[in-house]
């Protein structure tokens, strides 16, 4: 009798697909094949086999596999069907995203050859009237590196001139170089320290036991070099044949973090992240699936990556957002970690200088180790923070006096300051001062931003954006004024502030042209007086020796939102930035200008200890019942009116009725219509995770049942980030 397979599509759908196994044929879990689906052919995973078929269905036979071999091992499949389950998303889904796009679109599982072509220091010389050739040979030679054959195209050359290079032994073609692997700057290489006592400590700390699954919270204080011991204990820890994995929040703002790794690592450094394009990625996949003793540097997803002899995971600046996944297959790529060396029985570290208010938790009951560093490295005293009252006193740029007097100090001591803001654009509003009008999105239920530069009026939640206008598009009034402080408003007006000296924007407008982070931070690196403005990117992980001056321009607005995790975000947006402050040689200063200077969270913050913020946090949090004390998920619901969203939640709420769960809602959510979707929420909160799951299970294949009304569609979110 013929046995069926057991199939999984990427498609939304909390089922498998059974087909014939052809005779002769053998395959196994994780295998890509190509099979029949209605009129069309599609790719498939395979989950199961040797199934035999239930009497009396007829169904079709497999095509073909795609490979020998299966693309995603048991230990990857066996990750994903765990999270597809805590997740709550449909398998088919989760197993593919562990796959390159190439291969999810049916592609071949092999790297195209790329041509590549370097100069050579030799070789016949050139006719003198071979200028074109002499040209190309010129342009080869600046590229150290080389270029691939389509660049030389692009850049107007030709292949007749490519060959006369190559037949005069000029030029030859090699393999192309790995992604992203390029030459250091060799400022990076001179600095190659020895880890301090309290680092020394630390690592050895974290390197036992060698064996078996070990978590361990690294709560090191910003620049106390934890860094520094991540790479060390990659020395110790990894074999030759060793696979390693190093998730960071975001890659492209922190490119000193990879020049650091390759120092030590060289080639064996590979990244991960959604910069690399396809065949990028197909490239460094198939590194990962075969085994190949890398080091592997990424962000959220790479911890899908199908490795095979994975021996570490290493989790920086665990604590950041990024690492929850905002939409789809909701997971957190921090807590996919912990569960996956637990699967590999191998240790993970989770490092922080704010840890998660769930970390910190999870280090109390004993389910983490806790490791300290309480000191920063080198020479660095860590950052005096103070706060500064503005209640009363008059702003330019949202900057008070004070505040602009000690960034003319810090610049006349040749140093350098950074000013933090939290908003983009010019300015978070337009108003007319008039008839009151405020310029809103047309499709959420928000405001426009003011972008000067461009003199466009942009919705920072949906890619809305129209031109901006000189007077109020209602009354026409001439009285109508940007409100509030935006990075482009404060740069201005740093920049008349001191007009001797470079004033650098930091944000997601400034970065986004490729390398122009790279150019800036060149800039800051010099070491010569500038002043960065910017927005939570100046926080994240920078290494800055010569700020000395952190000025955070408004600290109030998670002061008093209504999303139980504002406070906590708060506190480690305040510490990470002002850690930017004083990492060399000199000590560093933060002032933070408030209206609530006498705030009680505010006020610990200026004493710095964020374990105790965070042990404060934490029993506000359990007063409140909230996580990490509970177990949290969210029905969230999307549709052409509010009215369908509720109607659906209302529908789900009787279904989540159970013993230790309550239920909160369904109400409007914070940003109740987003691109012109009405967004609504039901909050399940609840004593037992385990619980939880199951009634979520049981939830999630009743409304797969239910036939819901066209234009809703809902989702379900698991640890939610937002609420
Ligand atoms: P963190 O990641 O904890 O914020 P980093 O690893 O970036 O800290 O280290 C902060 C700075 O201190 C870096 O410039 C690093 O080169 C330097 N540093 C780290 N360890 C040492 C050490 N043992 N001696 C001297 N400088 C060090
Ligand atoms: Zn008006
Ligand atoms: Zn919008």
């Amino acid at each position: 009798m013929p046995l069926i397979a057991r199939i999984a599509l990427n498609r939304p759908l909390r089922r498998l697909f059974d087909y014939i196994v052809p005779e002769g044929v053998q395959l196994v879990a994780g295998q890509r094949v190509r099979i029949p689906f209605g009129r069309q052919q599609a790719t498939g995973l395979i989950v199961q086999t040797g199934v035999e078929p239930p009497p009396g269905v007829s169904l079709k036979p497999v095509f073909a596999a795609m490979e020998d071999w299966p693309a995603l091992p048991d230990e990857t499949v066996n990750l994903l069907t765990w999270a597809s389950d805590y997740y709550q998303h449909p398998l088919g889904e989760c197993l593919f995203t562990a796959l390159p796009p190439a291969l999810r679109r049916g592609r071949k599982a092999e790297e195209k050859s790329v041509e590549w072509w370097v100069a050579c220091d030799h070789g016949e010389p050139l006719p003198a009237n071979a200028h074109r050739q002499k040209e190309l040979l010129e342009w080869l030679r600046q590229r150290h590196q080389g270029a691939a054959g389509s660049d030389i195209i692009k850049a107007g050359f030709t292949r007749a001139q490519l060959r006369a290079l190559s037949d005069k032994q000029l030029v030859k073609a090699i393999s192309p170089p790995v992604p992203g692997s390029k030459p250091e700057a060799p400022e990076l290489l001179a600095r190659r320290p020895t880890l301090s006592a309290a680092q020394a400590a630390a690592a050895e700390e974290l390197a036992s036991p060698r064996e078996g699954f070990s978590a361990s919270l690294l709560y090191g204080i910003t620049g106390s070099g934890k860094t520094e011991i991540y790479l060390h204990y990659l020395k110790q820890q990894l074999g030759h044949d060793d696979q390693a994995l190093v998730l960071v929040p975001e890659i492209n703002l922190t490119p000193q973090t990879v020049a650091r790794f390759r120092h030590y690592f060289g080639t064996r450094i590979v990244v991960w992240h959604s910069a690399l394009n396809d065949s990028e990625r197909l490239t460094t996949w198939l590194k990962i699936r075969e085994g190949e003793p890398v080091i592997l540097i990424g962000t959220r997803s790479a911890v899908l990556l199908p490795f095979t002899g994975l021996r570490t995971i290493i989790v920086d600046e665990e604590h950041d957002s990024s690492y929850k996944q905002g939409e789809g297959f909701r997971y957190s790529g921090r807590d996919v970690a912990v569960y996956r060396a637990h699967l590999n029985r191998c240790p993970v570290i989770l490092g922080s200088a704010t840890p998660s208010l769930e970390s910190v938790y999870n280090a109390e009951q004993g389910k983490y180790r806790l490791v300290k560093l309480e000191e920063r490295a080198g020479n660095a005293t860590p950052p005096i923070i103070s706060l500064l009252d503005i209640r009363s006193r008059p702003l330019e740029g949202g900057l008070s006096r004070p505040a602009l007097n000690a960034i003319e100090q810090t610049l006349a001591k040749g140093e350098q300051a950074l000013v933090f803001v939290n908003r983009r654009g010019f300015a978070p509003v337009m108003m007319c001062f008039d008839c009151g009008y405020m310029v809103e999105c047309p499709r959420c239920d928000t405001r426009l931003t003011y972008h000067r530069r461009d003199r466009a009026m942009r919705c920072h939640h949906c890619d809305y954006q129209t031109a901006a206008t000189d007077h109020c598009p209602k009354c026409q009034s001439e009285a109508f004024k940007p409100v509030g402080q935006g990075t482009e408003r404060t740069e201005d007006i740093l920049a008349t502030a001191f007009p001797d000296t470079p004033v650098v924007r930091v944000d997601r407008d400034s970065t986004q042209r490729k390398g122009s982070i790279q150019s800036i931070l060149n800039q800051v690196n010099s070491g010569k007086p500038c002043v960065l403005v910017g927005t939570q990117m100046l926080a994240k992980g920078h290494d800055f020796p010569n700020v000395t001056l952190v000025v955070v321009v408004n600290a109030d607005g998670g002061l008093f939102s209504v999303d139980f995790r504002a406070p906590e975000q708060l506190i480690q947006t305040l510490l990470q930035v002002s850690g930017r402050a004083g990492r060399g040689t000199k000590p560093g200063k933060v002032l933070v200008q408030t209206c609530h200077s006498d705030h009680p969270l505010l006020k610990t913050l200026c004493e710095g200890h964020y374990l105790d913020i965070a042990e404060q946090l934490l029993s506000e949090r359990e007063e409140s019942q909230f996580p990490p004390f509970r177990a949290m998920a969210i029905f969230r619901a999307e549709a052409d009116t509010m009215e369908k969203s509720l109607q659906v939640l209302d529908a789900i709420k009787p279904l989540t009725n159970a013993p230790g769960i309550e239920t909160w809602g369904p109400l409007p959510a914070m940003i109740a219509r987003r691109a012109d979707k009405h967004r609504a929420q039901l909050i399940l909160n609840a004593r037992n995770r385990k619980r939880l799951n199951t009634l979520l299970t049981g939830v999630c294949q009743e409304l797969d049942q239910r036939k819901l009304p066209a234009g809703v569609k809902w989702m379900i979110d698991v640890d939610p980030q937002e609420t």
